[in-house]
């Protein structure tokens, strides 16, 4: 394999009223919060598939199905560290990864150095090699009308010297 591997990645879960609200391993202050299988940690979710893409290992949904009673209310931080364990068992790491978090409300600006650090820690990298980013879509569209939280992720994966 090349030295270097590239992945993107993408999801959505829809919002409620009184569900808790996880957002890149961080517990938000929110009305609303996502229906899932797991805690709904949608960017954790799509950094998932990012890392699980760079090496052509299928999706989340393959390795984490939310068809199992195994999953049913994880903490998508174990998923993300199990993703790891799948990369490292590859001979990759994380160079770095990109995310963005698109919600209308509520602001989240205030979580993002809490995202960063807490998802550089459990890959493995300094913090100034996350990087989270979020936005609203000027209430167009489902998440700008509060429907659904969306997040897309891009990670660079680094050979391990052998
Ligand atoms: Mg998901």
């Amino acid at each position: 394999m090349e030295n270097i591997r590239i992945g993107n990645g993408y999801d959505v879960h829809a919002l409620a009223e009184g569900l808790p609200l996880w957002l890149g391993g961080v517990k938000i202050e929110s009305p609303v919060g996502c229906i899932a299988h797991s805690d709904g940690d949608v960017p954790i979710h799509a950094l998932c598939d990012a890392l699980l893409g760079a090496l052509a290992l299928g999706d989340i949904g393959k390795h984490f199905p939310d068809t199992s009673d195994e999953f049913k209310g994880i903490d998508s931080k174990i998923l993300l560290r199990r993703t790891m364990d799948l990369v490292s068992a590859a001979g990759y790491r994380v160079g770095n990864a990109d995310i963005t978090i698109a919600m209308q409300r509520p602001k989240l600006a205030p979580y993002i150095g809490q995202m960063r650090s807490t998802l550089a820690g459990l890959m493995s990298v300094p913090e100034d090699s996350v990087s989270v980013k979020a936005t609203t879509t000027e209430k167009l569209g489902f998440v700008g009308r509060g429907e659904g939280c969306e997040a897309y992720a891009v990670v660079l994966l680094l050979k391990n010297p052998a």
